[in-house]
């Protein structure tokens, strides 16, 4: 994408050489917040929400779209997006007790854990949250705890691994053979039989295959399969399935080079191919869903960091700012980019190349490699984009650093929705014995 579209696009543009974030001055926000901070903006999280639901209307209207809340997790975050009507996928009791928090109702969370324990299942079972399982073995696990809590069965759904998997990165890749999720085909029919025998009369089925996805003909090949498993088990088992579930994956342009995912093509190649499945197979009207996690919320959202060193040692010249890989993990973790623009533009200085560096004691903590900015000074504040999926949910308290805050521009109001952590919060869970004292 062209340079200024790109800005346009991500909701920043610079007015009189200051950056605004959706309205709002960043050098502003900087000042009266403290950095480094994660600052979000609700109607960015609406727009992105809008324009998927408009799309998948305009081919099947009874969809639903499930936001993946690992993404973050933030309580006002779920509550902007069950206003607008989204459902939500969890993938851990704590995921469903925050949106229980959130006023989000248990018929309109899905849960999707890995590795479940009775425990995961009791919890899921009390409060009536559909399930997607994993493997075959925790259907009996899963049996047993409905018969303790006597409860009547709910919808039953399996996690396929279509075996073609897609992502960003390896770790993100959620299907193929190697990994450890879901069920493989030759194990699908045993799995929803069993499920049948075991009294099981409402079904639905699951698929995620990575994270991270720009390219829509990389969901090509996993839909397809995942289509012919799908036929296999209706024709086979007489099942009929009250919802097709698609997973997440859905990807956003980190870099100004990337192109937006082509929601059309996507449709093309899941949505339109869905339909034709159904109306040939006589499958009935199954509800669509999809789990988006990262499309939603990922470029609603800059983190603010300010400068606190520049040092050039003769080959390298390093700009140290105050946010780490305990404030934002995915360049470490993944090698991600995330685009890094300085929040205060003159013009007239020369670019320079520099490691944009955070506090942690390792060489890995690297926020942005290589990256060419006019020139840099002690104080100046950074904005690093897209910083509002896998962001702040992943950022810890390594060497023992207090986590951020999160503020909300809506509207132009500016609401701190968490207080970044004190001192007493890295301490609060410990427990010295009596001998140490
Ligand atoms: C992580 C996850 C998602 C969301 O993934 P995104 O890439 O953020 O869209 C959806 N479904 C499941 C089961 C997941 O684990």
């Amino acid at each position: 994408m062209e340079n200024i579209d790109w800005l346009n696009y991500k909701g920043l543009e610079y007015r009189d050489g200051n950056l605004f974030f959706n309205d709002v001055n960043t050098i502003e926000i900087s000042k009266k917040y403290g950095t480094p901070i994660f600052v979000i903006s609700e109607e960015i999280i609406r727009e992105k929400y809008r324009t998927l639901k408009k799309v998948l209307n305009s081919e099947y209207k009874k969809n639903h779209i499930h936001y993946a809340v690992k993404a973050n997790s933030n309580i006002s975050i779920l509550k902007i997006l069950n206003t607008e009507g989204a459902l939500f996928d969890c993938t851990s009791q704590g995921e469903i007790y925050t949106c229980f928090k959130a006023g989000i109702a248990p018929e309109r969370i899905i849960y999707t854990g890995n590795m479940f324990t009775d425990d995961d299942f009791e919890f899921s079972v009390k409060n009536d949250i559909i399930i997607n399982l994993d493997s075959i073995s925790q259907l009996k696990r899963l049996i047993k705890i409905y018969e303790k809590l006597g409860k009547e069965k709910k919808i039953i759904s399996f996690r396929i691994n279509p075996e073609f998997g897609a992502g960003h990165h390896v770790h993100d890749i959620t299907a193929g053979r190697e990994v450890k999720f879901g069920i493989l085909e030759h194990q699908a029919i045993e799995a929803y039989k069993k499920a049948k025998d075991f009294g099981f009369e409402r079904f639905g089925v699951h698929q995620h295959i990575g994270s991270g996805i720009n390219n829509p003909y990389n969901f090509e090949k996993a839909a397809e399969k995942y289509f012919s498993i799908i036929k296999k088990l209706a024709s086979s088992l007489k099942i009929h399935f009250e919802f097709i579930d698609f997973g997440g994956g859905l990807g956003i342009p980190y870099h100004p080079n990337e192109e937006p995912l082509d929601l059309e093509i996507y449709k093309e190649i899941v949505v339109k191919p869905f339909k034709k499945l159904i109306n040939i197979e006589n499958l009935g009207e199954p509800v669509f869903k999809i789990e988006p996690g990262r499309f939603l919320v990922a470029e609603s959202c800059i983190l603010i960091t300010q400068i606190n060193t520049i040092k050039d040692n003769g080959y390298k010249l390093f700009a140290g700012v105050d946010a780490g890989f305990n404030t934002l993990i995915r360049p470490t973790m993944y090698g991600s980019y995330h685009h890094i623009m300085k929040c205060n533009k003159n013009k007239k200085d020369k670019i320079l190349k520099y490691e944009i560096v955070g506090p942690i004691c390792e060489s890995g903590d690297i926020l942005g490699k290589e990256r060419e900015l006019t020139k840099l000074i002690e104080g100046d504040y950074l904005a690093i984009l897209d910083t509002g999926a896998y962001g702040y949910v992943m950022s810890s308290n390594y060497n023992s650093r207090p986590r951020s805050a999160e503020i909300l521009i809506s509207d132009g109001h500016i609401f701190k929705i968490r207080e970044a952590e004190a001192f007493d919060d890295l301490l609060r869970n410990q427990i010295v014995p009596d001998h140490l004292k």
